[in-house]
Protein backbone atom coordinates (compact mmCIF):
# COMPACT_ATOMS: atom_id res chain seq x y z
CA UNK A 1 0.00 0.00 0.00
CA UNK A 2 1.33 3.25 -1.14
CA UNK A 3 0.76 6.32 1.59
CA UNK A 4 1.05 10.03 0.05
CA UNK A 5 3.93 11.68 2.88
CA UNK A 6 1.68 14.57 2.45
CA UNK A 7 -1.86 14.84 2.80
CA UNK A 8 -4.13 17.70 4.06
CA UNK A 9 -6.05 16.75 7.40
CA UNK A 10 -7.93 18.20 9.96
CA UNK A 11 -5.62 19.37 12.63
CA UNK A 12 -7.14 19.09 15.90
CA UNK A 13 -5.24 21.93 17.23
CA UNK A 14 -5.63 24.58 14.40
CA UNK A 15 -8.90 23.49 14.20
CA UNK A 16 -8.99 23.42 10.20
CA UNK A 17 -7.21 21.60 7.71
CA UNK A 18 -3.87 22.18 7.15
CA UNK A 19 -1.03 20.38 5.61
CA UNK A 20 0.38 17.49 7.13
CA UNK A 21 3.63 15.25 7.36
CA UNK A 22 2.94 11.48 7.43
CA UNK A 23 5.58 9.22 9.48
CA UNK A 24 5.73 6.15 11.47
CA UNK A 25 5.43 6.21 14.85
CA UNK A 26 8.91 4.76 16.62
CA UNK A 27 8.63 1.86 19.67
CA UNK A 28 9.42 3.82 22.67
CA UNK A 29 11.47 1.84 25.90
CA UNK A 30 9.39 0.50 28.21
CA UNK A 31 9.26 2.20 31.43
CA UNK A 32 10.74 0.88 34.31
CA UNK A 33 8.33 2.55 36.92
CA UNK A 34 4.99 1.89 35.37
CA UNK A 35 3.15 -0.86 37.37
CA UNK A 36 2.98 -3.57 35.17
CA UNK A 37 6.20 -3.23 34.03
CA UNK A 38 6.98 -3.64 38.39
CA UNK A 39 4.94 -6.67 38.02
CA UNK A 40 6.61 -8.45 35.30
CA UNK A 41 10.05 -7.49 37.14
CA UNK A 42 9.05 -9.30 40.23
CA UNK A 43 7.92 -12.24 38.87
CA UNK A 44 11.31 -12.11 36.46
CA UNK A 45 13.38 -12.64 40.25
CA UNK A 46 12.00 -16.07 41.09
CA UNK A 47 8.89 -17.42 42.95
CA UNK A 48 5.70 -18.47 41.59
CA UNK A 49 6.17 -19.72 37.86
CA UNK A 50 8.66 -18.45 35.25
CA UNK A 51 6.04 -15.74 32.81
CA UNK A 52 4.93 -17.67 30.09
CA UNK A 53 7.12 -17.35 26.70
CA UNK A 54 5.40 -15.85 23.81
CA UNK A 55 3.73 -19.09 20.97
CA UNK A 56 6.72 -19.88 18.35
CA UNK A 57 6.13 -21.22 15.31
CA UNK A 58 3.47 -19.09 13.81
CA UNK A 59 4.69 -15.54 12.79
CA UNK A 60 2.03 -13.16 12.01
CA UNK A 61 2.15 -12.76 7.83
CA UNK A 62 1.02 -8.64 8.24
CA UNK A 63 2.27 -6.05 11.60
CA UNK A 64 0.06 -3.02 12.67
CA UNK A 65 1.03 -0.31 11.20
CA UNK A 66 0.66 3.24 13.39
CA UNK A 67 1.23 6.38 11.59
CA UNK A 68 1.60 9.61 12.84
CA UNK A 69 0.10 13.25 11.34
CA UNK A 70 2.57 16.22 11.92
CA UNK A 71 0.56 19.36 11.43
CA UNK A 72 2.66 21.49 9.13
CA UNK A 73 1.26 25.01 10.73
CA UNK A 74 1.42 23.96 14.87
CA UNK A 75 3.81 21.34 14.27
CA UNK A 76 1.69 19.03 16.75
CA UNK A 77 1.74 15.27 15.96
CA UNK A 78 -1.92 13.46 16.15
CA UNK A 79 -2.87 9.88 15.62
CA UNK A 80 -6.07 8.71 13.89
CA UNK A 81 -7.22 5.47 15.06
CA UNK A 82 -5.31 2.41 16.45
CA UNK A 83 -3.32 1.90 13.42
CA UNK A 84 -3.93 -0.93 11.12
CA UNK A 85 -2.51 -4.39 9.77
CA UNK A 86 -0.46 -4.03 6.89
CA UNK A 87 1.71 -6.60 4.84
CA UNK A 88 3.42 -4.04 2.72
CA UNK A 89 3.81 -0.33 2.96
CA UNK A 90 5.88 2.62 1.35
CA UNK A 91 5.55 6.29 1.83
CA UNK A 92 5.06 7.76 -1.77
CA UNK A 93 5.91 11.88 -2.36
CA UNK A 94 2.72 13.95 -2.89
CA UNK A 95 0.61 14.17 -6.14
CA UNK A 96 2.22 10.39 -7.01
ZN1 LIG B 1 -1.98 22.39 13.41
Amino acid sequence: MKIPKIQRKYCPKCRKHTQHTVEEAKRKPRKQASKSQRRFLRKLKGYGSFPKENPKGREKPTRKLDLRYKCKECGKKHSIGEGFRIKKFELTKAGE
